[in-house]
């Protein structure tokens, strides 16, 4: 396996990349897509993103108790989306609920919102209680790689209200740490700027995950063999996951 390469284009890619009203997307080219459920065509994520997805709404209770409501989103649709809400329901609403274009997760094809599945969904503010198959889903979202992005509580660091319904794919190790330590991915970055973390994953392999800055140098970084990968956070810098046998 090549060495991770660190670059200003890799800041913007990967599992890990914030995006928030201070970080917006370039308006870059869409992710590879693949379709959560049959059910649901329009509905896409990026390909990992949507592999995890399925076999965690499998082990909750399966598809039709969870719907997927919206997944990627092009700036086109993310524009529409905003218009719309902004006149119907005015702007104090739209600010609460709806990304401006550019600075909605969605685009990045790691986000999800998710309804229960058996009645009407809305769209905007889809019904995902705590009980039943959701509920399932919320318990079990971190071992497949997915975080509540806008939890209770976090609302002056997320800047974005709860939503119950808004799930976010960052990977299975670094939703696990962010879990542990009840963070949200804003704060995860000066969790990891501290020192470099570790969790044992139920198949017996050990993840450390770093935090690297950015220099504006772009260069290659010497590693052992091993499996690896490198996120960039949109920001200042990169998250270095690195998985080996746990001794
Ligand atoms: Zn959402």
């Amino acid at each position: 396996m090549s060495a991770p390469r660190l670059s200003f284009s890799q800041l913007r890619r990967g599992p890990l990349v914030l995006v928030n009203r201070e970080h917006s997307l370039p308006g870059t080219a869409a992710p590879e897509l693949q379709r959560v459920w049959d059910g649901a065509p329009d509905v896409l994520l990026e390909r990992r993103a949507a592999e995890l997805l399925r076999r965690c709404v499998c082990a909750a209770g399966g598809w039709g108790k969870i719907v997927p409501v919206s997944g990627w989103r092009s700036r086109a649709e993310q524009q529409r989306i905003w218009d719309d809400t902004l006149e119907k329901e005015g702007e104090a609403f739209a600010r609460q609920f709806v990304a401006l274009p550019g600075c909605s997760e969605h685009e990045t094809g790691l986000a999800i919102d998710l309804g229960q599945g058996g009645g009407a969904v809305d769209f905007i503010r889809p019904a995902f209680p705590e009980t039943g198959a959701c509920g399932a889903f919320r318990r079990l979202a971190a071992r497949y790689g997915f975080v509540l992005r806008y939890p209770e509580g976090k609302e002056r660091v997320t800047g974005i209200a709860h939503e119950p319904w808004h799930f976010r794919y960052v990977g299975v190790p670094h939703a696990r740490l962010m879990e542990e330590a009840g963070l949200c991915l804003e704060e995860y970055f000066d969790f990891l700027r501290e020192r470099p973390r570790r969790c044992v994953l139920e198949n017996g392999l050990s993840v450390t995950a770093r935090y690297v800055p950015w220099d504006g140098m772009a260069r290659e970084l010497e590693l052992p063999e091993g499996c690896w990968q490198l996120s960039g956070d949109n920001a200042s810098g990169f998250v270095l996951t690195v998985w080996e046998m746990a001794a």
